[in-house]
């Protein structure tokens, strides 16, 4: 296998699946067929999932919300995704922990570096749920920060698109896919790839990301196997 140990970031948008909102069982089910496959091949799993599938701070902000009380409700929308899917992955088979970067015991243990390691070595998925634990964050950030704390090898994040390209290929049909890509040309040509503090932060800490299609059922294998699925994003 390519890497040893990664931090996967799925999007709650994607695990509403061809629903309006919520969480789609069909695309939750062949995550966690995908996930138990990587752990059986022997790689480490840490997993963020975002919440806006559910509920964002910002769109709340915009109807009226208190901003840290909608980001508040976006996070804990991340604990609902975050049990589904430990629910999902268990029913196969598969263990795994939910730690939560704010308190609430007992729905999941309470997170820490050593904690998600301790669950990785010993072929527990650790789904760290709650991005950050502080408003004004997304989960694109609290997957670079875990995926750092926790020495992944790379940050994998799960899209609907195949990498990243030269232009949103959902809107312009001549954008073309770039196989490899550095952080300041991500900066530097505006690519929407994740929002500047997730990708500031991994930059400073050369933690490469990984983009693809996970909604590609066996893509997350074959991007294990060293195939060329998606677009690397790194310092050089
Ligand atoms: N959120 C937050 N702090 C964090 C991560 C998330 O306040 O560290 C809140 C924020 O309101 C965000 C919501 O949780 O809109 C859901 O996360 P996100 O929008 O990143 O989910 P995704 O777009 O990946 O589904």
């Amino acid at each position: 296998m390519k890497y040893n140990r990664i931090l996967l970031k799925l999007s709650g948008e994607s695990l509403m699946g061809h629903q309006g909102y919520g969480i789609d069982s069909d695309r939750l089910n062949s995550y966690a067929r995908q996930i138990k496959q990587a752990v059986e091949s022997g790689v480490q799993i840490g997993i963020v999932i975002g919440g806006g599938n559910i509920f964002r701070g910002l769109s709340g902000a915009s109807k009226g919300f208190d901003r840290v009380k909608g980001d508040q409700m976006g996070m804990l929308a991340t604990v609902i995704n975050s049990l589904a899917l430990s629910s999902a992955l268990e029913a196969i088979g598969q263990p795994a922990k939910v730690l939560t970067a704010i308190g609430m015991f007992p729905i999941g243990e309470p997170y820490s570096k050593w904690k998600a390691i301790e669950a990785m070595t010993s072929g527990t998925v650790a789904i760290i749920s709650c991005g950050t634990g502080s408003p004004y964050f997304t989960t694109d950030t609290g997957s670079a920060l875990r995926a750092i704390e926790i020495e992944a090898d790379v940050m994998l994040k799960g899209t609907r698109v195949d990498g990243v390209y030269t232009a949103d290929p959902e809107k312009d049909p001549s954008a073309t896919k770039f196989d490899h890509i550095t952080y300041s040309e991500v900066i530097s040509r505006n690519l929407k790839v994740m929002d500047i503090t997730a990708t500031a932060l991994c930059k400073e800490n050369d933690m490469p990301i990984y983009v693809f299609n996970m909604d590609k059922e066996g893509n997350l294998a074959k991007m294990l196997e060293g195939d060329n699925v998606g677009t690397l994003v790194s310092n050089s």
